[in-house]
């Protein structure tokens, strides 16, 4: 028998497959899906056999060493969604299972046990051994014999003996360790009953339970606290009723404490977890659970849609809109589209949820492609908050450039009512840009093409893009006056100034500098839930699908951050995260308030917000974008190129241009070579090609072309992104 076995090879990750002999001894044990352990060259190297087959090859091969990990494989479904993503995306194949795969599984890992375990100890001899060794040793080893003794009365006990006792105890035989894996995160809980549905949630839970068995998408459009995550529940019932199982996708990992929580309350240990910040450990464990089909409920963010759960009965995608769904880098995979494939492979539906679907959706659920089902009220008495705007410019005239006047009398009423707050500023950082008063000089990156921010508790500057930082100084490193002086505002700044108004309320941040320890968000969440702070500042880490009930005003800082990114699709995210983060507040039955400060308040995008008018918006966006012919009236993919040597990038770049307009049809567009945003990244320099097109049988073949030319081009590297969500 001969396995054709697939390896990582090369910086690029090419796909190469060589076949090995299955020695005898693992004939049955080497199935197709798992990774084995093959002499490579003068090493040995790890793979996937893809195939297995009889015929002898016609050259002399190599035997296959072991099969690493016997217990984790790839499964049919997952070998053939990883020539899907293969197809999307255009990376090689291995690299598809390598973004698959949870660490313990990737096939350059050789650590072969990932298992924690349980050590107790055991007699192991006759009761005549162990009564000869007591009587012998009464005296003699009397701390040996008192051991054995509890040993004795106790079979199984945990090993948290220890010492020279156990060890000649175990020396001489009469006792042996027994190890068992154990999980390591195992959550027992009570369970609670589910709720009753109102007449909005159990339509929705009606019409989605007949398509159980069908490969459909469902758009469930609902405002926020409506209860969709209700729902979703009612429906994973269902399907568990139906003896299948179900993945629950989440945007980020901030959210899936508080859904897992509830989750955890439904189904108990039914539920495994899978998001990025795990430890390989737990996430092998969890891969186990689902793998060996001992849980019937997936939760987790974007990577939980590759688990290779069973019997897959529904497939749920939260806040279906974020961008988090997509991965920003190779291989560049959207969430949904994975979705999609495994509803199909699976004939399951595919549910979307949002308060504000992407525009990309909501056309498809428009045109019929896809089911369309609203909640359009508040569960029980909750009613959605009031929103107004605050007008900066005439803030700044009183020299209130943080707080407005309305938005500090708000909170003042807000903590005296022992309710809760929410802070917005989608910035981390103290402030984005440091310069000198006197000499203009400004701290910049000497490898990127951006401003340094300056991070106030560390007395530092750092590059948001690759990291480098310096300590600020005390005077200008230009002219030497003591004149430098901060602009423009960060999450720290915003906290500085909070603090210093309410001195005796207590206040958390919530941002990408605050989370970085395993499982702070987890405890940052829990502690504001149980009121240990009143107040929350955070980025839009803290805007989507939380739900505090005791939150009843939200403010935004400079909703202008978002609305300035060039970007076209700056209205729809605007919106969202906007409304996302006004649904935060009145979630119970005190009326929730929401204060928007910007410098543009007649700004159309914040209107609609104001309004909550998500139709207005979806309208006025979509009629932009079919003038100016962007998605969804046509397709986008994004080339960027980048090289340390410019002039070489700008010849090879105008190359891709002249090819592409060569060999696309004629009714595709090819904008560009521009300098990309920033321009500069890590001493690498950066430009970008757009191809616009509605339909060109020539896309794949011209873009595999121009893949496969720079693939081994050490100088200039091309990152193709089909259908980016950032331009
Ligand atoms: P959404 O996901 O749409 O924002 P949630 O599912 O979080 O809304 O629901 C908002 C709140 O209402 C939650 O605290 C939830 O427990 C509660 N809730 C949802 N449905 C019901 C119901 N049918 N009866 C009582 N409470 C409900
Ligand atoms: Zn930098």
């Amino acid at each position: 028998m001969y396995a054709n076995v697939l390896i990582q090879y090369g910086v690029k990750s090419l796909d190469h497959t060589f076949t090995y002999r299955i020695p005898n001894n693992l004939v049955g044990v080497v199935s197709v899906g798992v990774k084995v352990h093959v002499p490579f060259g003068k090493q040995n190297i790890n793979g996937f056999v893809v195939s297995i087959n009889d015929s002898k090859p016609e050259s002399e091969v190599k035997e296959i060493i072991d099969v690493v990990t016997k217990e984790l494989k790839l499964n049919d479904e997952m070998l053939e969604l990883g020539k899907y993503i293969k197809e999307i995306t255009l990376c090689s194949l291995i690299s598809a299972y390598q973004t698959m795969l949870p660490t313990s599984m990737k096939v350059s890992n050789s650590k072969e046990d990932y298992n924690k375990y349980e050590v107790t100890i055991s007699i192991c001899a006759s009761d005549d051994e162990v009564d000869n060794f007591i009587n012998a040793n009464l005296k003699k080893a009397k701390k040996q014999v008192e051991l054995l003794e509890l040993i004795r009365e106790n079979p199984q006990i945990k090993k948290d003996i220890n010492g020279s006792s156990l060890k000649k105890l175990l020396e001489i035989g009469l006792v042996k360790e027994i190890k068992t894996p154990i999980y390591r995160i195992n959550y027992e809980s009570v369970i609670d009953d589910a709720y009753i549905l109102n007449d909005e949630q159990e339509y929705a839970f009606t019409e989605i339970a007949k398509l159980l068995s069908k490969p459909e998408t469902i758009l469930l459009h609902g405002i926020t606290g409506s209860g969709k995550t209700e729902v979703y529940m009612h429906l994973i019932g269902e399907v568990i009723n139906l003896g299948k199982r179900a993945i629950m996708l989440v945007p980020e990992i901030s959210l899936t404490t508080q859904i897992v929580e509830r989750f955890y309350h439904r189904f108990g240990s039914d539920v495994a977890i899978f998001h990025s910040s795990l430890s390989d450990g737990e996430k092998y464990d969890e891969y186990k659970k689902i793998m060996n089909g001992e849980v019937h409920v997936v939760v987790g963010t974007r990577s939980a849609i590759f688990t290779p759960i069973k019997d897959l009965g529904i497939i749920i995608i939260d806040e279906e809109h974020s961008q988090n769904y997509k991965q920003d880098n190779n291989p560049r995979y959207h969430a949904l589209d994975i979705a999609k494939w495994r509803s199909k492979y699976n004939s399951c539906p595919l549910v979307l949820g949002s308060a504000t679907p992407s525009f990309e959706t909501m056309a498809r659920a428009k045109k019929g492609v896809y089911k369309y089902i609203s909640l359009n009220r508040r569960v029980g008495t909750s009613v959605l908050p009031s929103i107004s705007i605050v007008d900066m410019t005439k803030e700044a005239k009183k020299r209130n450039m943080i707080l407005s006047e309305e938005l500090k009398i708000s909170l003042m009423k807000c903590l005296e009512n022992h309710e809760q707050a929410l802070i917005l500023i989608n910035r981390r950082g103290y402030s984005n840009i440091m310069t000198c008063l006197s000499c203009g000089y400004t701290y910049k990156c000497p490898y990127c093409d951006i401003s340094l921010t300056y991070h106030k508790s560390k007395n530092h500057l750092r590059c948001h893009y690759c990291g480098y930082t310096v300590i600020k100084d005390e005077i200008c490193p230009n002219c030497h006056e003591k004149s430098l002086d901060n602009y423009g505002l960060g999450t720290e700044k915003v906290e500085e100034f909070v603090r210093s108004l309410y001195p005796s309320y207590n206040i958390v941040r919530m941002d990408t500098d605050t989370t970085s320890k395993k499982g702070a968000h987890a405890r940052i969440i829990k502690e504001f839930e149980n009121h240990k702070y009143d107040i929350i500042i955070g980025t839009q880490m803290i805007a989507k699908g939380l739900d505090f009930p005791n939150v009843t005003l939200v403010g935004v800082i400079n909703a202008d951050e978002s609305l300035n990114i060039p970007d076209f699709r700056s209205g729809e995210n605007t919106f969202n995260l906007l409304t996302q983060v006004a649904g935060r507040a009145g979630r119970s039955n005190i009326p929730g308030k929401v204060i928007i400060q910007t410098y543009n308040p007649d700004n159309k995008t914040l209107n609609f917000v104001k309004n909550n008018d998500y139709l207005g918006n979806y309208t006025y966006e979509m009629n932009v974008r079919h003038m100016l012919s962007y998605p969804p009236y046509c397709y986008l993919i994004l080339l960027r190129v980048s090289s340390k040597d410019y002039n070489l990038l700008g010849n090879e770049a105008n190359k891709i241009v002249s090819y592409l307009r060569k060999n696309l049809s004629s009714e595709s567009v090819v904008l560009g070579p521009t300098t990309a945003s920033p321009f500069k990244i890590n001493n690498v320099f950066r430009f970008q090609i757009i191809i616009k097109y509605k339909f060109d049988n020539n896309i794949s073949s011209s873009l595999a072309f121009i893949d496969e030319t720079y693939a081994l081009n050490k100088d200039i590297f091309v990152d193709i992104d089909v259908n980016p969500i950032r331009i």
